[in-house]
């Protein structure tokens, strides 16, 4: 029963390829659930396999979720004035993030102004840099930056075969291939970003202003990016010396080990938002566990952090941190 009418689903979707497109995020509406529960998958499905797609008030007021608008996140959506385009997908980053002051009586005085939730996607060469930036004193998500990434040393064939692995199931390779930028670009338009909100560049230069990187372990910032600059040919940029590893956080101060982001937000009875292993959606859920623990209580210290002499050795600061 589920398989024909996920049948059904996909010969609708392909009607809508058609006339679409942003087919990419129109799978993504297949693909991610709007609700931790896999039944609403089908909900969503059965929603759009009539021949006119007719939506029915009662699932629209039932279900507010719409796949979001993977080139607007990156600042690329050219149909922005299509009333039809808005209806169908999502241009508000960070709705699900919102929070109200009900939720922050244990919010402790902090340190840092704001929290950069970065998770980068890509174990080979880096895919996806999501960034969401966090109040640390309102909790609410600023502003976020989003970029798809090029990889710089992949034959074409082993680009394809390595962005359908990663995405394809996912249903977002479409606009991968539409929008990814090479990794040196993407932290070029990174730091204009941040310089634009103060955080970092010719006024501050060296390490950020007043924020810190919040990753869910080590491996992003402490692996990843020093590896993909070597990749890339490039400098490790100076914002990159220290970071919060929440899970570290977490461990001291709910004095309890958590392995990673899933379970983090399961014994938070946190729901997971998005699509797992999209980077965008990582980030929020990684967010929305921050946001918990700055309501509980926590404050945000930096955990891990370059020696300036050798920026290949990293020192933890924390005696109790995850291994
Ligand atoms: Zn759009």
């Amino acid at each position: 029963m589920a398989f024909s009418r996920l049948a059904l689903c996909g010969t609708s979707l392909l009607r809508f390829l058609a006339v679409s497109p942003l087919t990419t995020s129109a799978a993504i509406c297949l693909a991610r659930p709007p609700f931790p529960t896999r039944s609403f998958v089908i909900h969503a499905c059965l929603s759009i396999q009539t021949s006119t797609p007719v939506e029915s008030p009662y699932l629209k007021k039932m279900n507010p979720w719409k796949p979001m608008c993977l080139y607007y996140t990156q600042g690329k959506c050219t149909k922005m004035d299509d009333p039809i385009h808005l209806d169908k997908f999502s241009h508000n980053c960070s709705w699900e993030l919102e929070t109200s002051f009900a939720e922050s009586k244990h919010l402790c005085s902090q340190n840092l102004d704001f929290l950069l939730v970065l998770d980068l996607e890509g174990k080979v060469e880096v895919l996806e840099f999501p960034v969401l930036m966090v109040d640390a004193n309102t909790m609410q998500v600023v502003d976020f930056f989003h970029r798809f990434v090029r990889p710089s040393k992949m034959s074409e064939q082993r680009l394809n075969e390595y962005v359908e692995g990663k995405y394809g199931k996912l249903g977002v390779d479409r606009v991968w291939h539409d929008t990814a930028i090479p990794f040196k670009q993407v932290l070029e338009e990174f730091e204009a970003w941040m310089a634009h909100h103060r955080l970092w560049g010719n006024e501050f230069p060296g390490a950020l202003n007043r924020a810190a990187f919040v990753t869910c372990g080590n491996w992003d910032i402490k692996t990843k990016v020093p590896q993909q600059c070597k990749v890339s040919g490039m400098k490790l940029p100076s914002y990159f010396m220290e970071w919060i590893n929440l899970k570290d956080v977490y461990l001291n101060f709910y004095k309890r080990r958590a392995t990673g982001m899933a379970t983090m937000l399961k014994e938070l009875d946190l729901p997971l938002l998005g699509t797992h292993h999209l980077g965008i959606d990582d980030a929020k859920n990684i967010a929305k566990v921050l946001q918990r623990m700055l309501a509980d209580g926590a404050l945000m210290q930096i955990t891990a952090r370059r020696i300036p002499n050798d920026p290949q050795s990293v020192e933890f600061l924390f005696e109790n941190r995850i291994r």
